[in-house]
């Protein structure tokens, strides 16, 4: 390698390119393992550092390789549940979010995949803030590494790609984070701990199903019929929900996990009767849990048309739905507002003035 080569971003390479890039430098491969552990476990993003290599090899690191981190620009917190959102700005000055939920027994952290998303889901905030770009591997895995910084990697326990974006649209750079979470050499973290959630793309559902990382894979429902599943997820009209249920059955069966159907209650849109019986069809399809969402109000976003429209469905009427799930067996839970107080429920996530 000759001093005009491209300098290497380490963060969010997978071991595998780890390693290629340690021979590419004319280094042992093993060497890529060692960088990895003082990423991903010791949260060491500095090679000066890592001891264990040698002052050369060190030397040689910081003139063809780098560390760079997303800059936190702000964050918030929730008073009334310990939830707190982080503002990053990336190296292009775009704006992302993701989120830290503690509950009893675990803490979630939930990530993005994209600045913004193009997929115009009515009820979404991000949604309605348009699309930038992708996320790169590196920024997806960043946001992991600083939040574990920040509370102690074995206290981040859960990782939900829920955040802006559609994972499956940025399918690359999802596979090559997921394939960091779940390295066998990456402590703590393990693939029945991580869900990937979709609005549904059939096709790459099979590849995810096809990966190997059999990580848990959430597909965000919002409505068992077409016709109105088209009008609050324009994608569904690309998609239908035949190909991605089929889709979904397929993921079930190759990684023998269960799918969870994400379900956002919004009034007279999704909470009828017939609602709750075509859900319980649909759970006797295939392995499957219910998690039912109250609807987190983007009226802050000042949306147009039919998001303008949306409302809640009320409480009474979500435990009533959940109720008549659950005499037909249909396992349920119902999510918390975690962090409503800061727009940092899943789906609030987005940035007003975006750059
Ligand atoms: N694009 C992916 C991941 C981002 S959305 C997906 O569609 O799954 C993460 C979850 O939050 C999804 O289930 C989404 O439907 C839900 N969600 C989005 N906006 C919401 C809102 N305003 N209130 C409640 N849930 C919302």
């Amino acid at each position: 390698m000759n001093s005009s080569s491209k300098i290497i971003e380490l963060k969010g390479l997978t071991r595998e390119r780890m390693r290629e890039f340690f021979s590419s430098i004319d280094e042992k491969p093993f060497r890529g393992d060692q960088v990895f552990n003082w990423i991903y476990n010791h949260l060491e993003f500095d090679f000066d550092r890592m001891l264990n290599l040698p002052k050369s090899l060190r030397e040689k690191l910081n003139i063809y390789s780098q560390l760079n981190s997303l800059k936190l620009e702000t964050t918030q917190n929730s008073l009334s549940t310990g939830t707190k959102k982080y503002l990053f700005n990336t190296s292009d000055n775009r704006k992302i979010e993701s989120v830290v939920i503690p509950e009893k027994n675990r803490k979630t952290l939930c990530i993005s995949t994209q600045v913004g998303c193009p997929l115009d889901c009515k009820f979404c905030a991000t949604g309605v803030m348009g699309y930038k770009r992708n996320l790169t591997t590196g920024e997806i895995v960043d946001q992991y590494l600083l939040a574990a910084k920040e509370y102690g990697k074995e206290n981040i326990t859960n990782i939900v790609y829920m955040g802006m974006g559609e994972p499956l649209i940025n399918f690359e750079n999802t596979i090559e984070s997921l394939k960091i979470f779940t390295d066998e050499l990456n402590k703590g973290l393990s693939r029945n701990r991580i869900t990937v959630s979709t609005a549904g793309i059939p096709d790459k559902i099979r590849m995810l199903a096809d990966s190997g990382l059999r990580v848990k894979l959430a597909l965000s429902l919002h409505s068992c019929f077409d016709e109105r599943r088209d009008i609050i997820m324009p994608i569904n009209k690309k998609y239908p929900l035949k190909d991605v249920f089929e889709a979904c059955k397929y993921y079930s069966h190759k990684t023998k996990t269960r799918i969870t159907f994400e379900y956002t209650m919004l009034k007279n849109i999704n909470d009828r009767q017939e609602d709750v019986e075509a859900l319980i069809r649909l759970s006797r399809q295939m392995p499957s849990k219910v998690n039912v969402i109250p609807f987190n109000s983007i009226k802050h976003m000042n949306p147009e048309g039919i998001s303008a429209e949306l409302e809640p469905t009320g409480m009474s009427r979500i435990l009533e739905f959940v109720d008549k799930l659950r005499t037909e067996n249909v396992t349920v839970m119902i999510r918390d507002t975690q962090g409503d107080d800061i727009s940092a429920a899943c789906g609030q996530l987005a940035v007003k003035s975006i750059a």
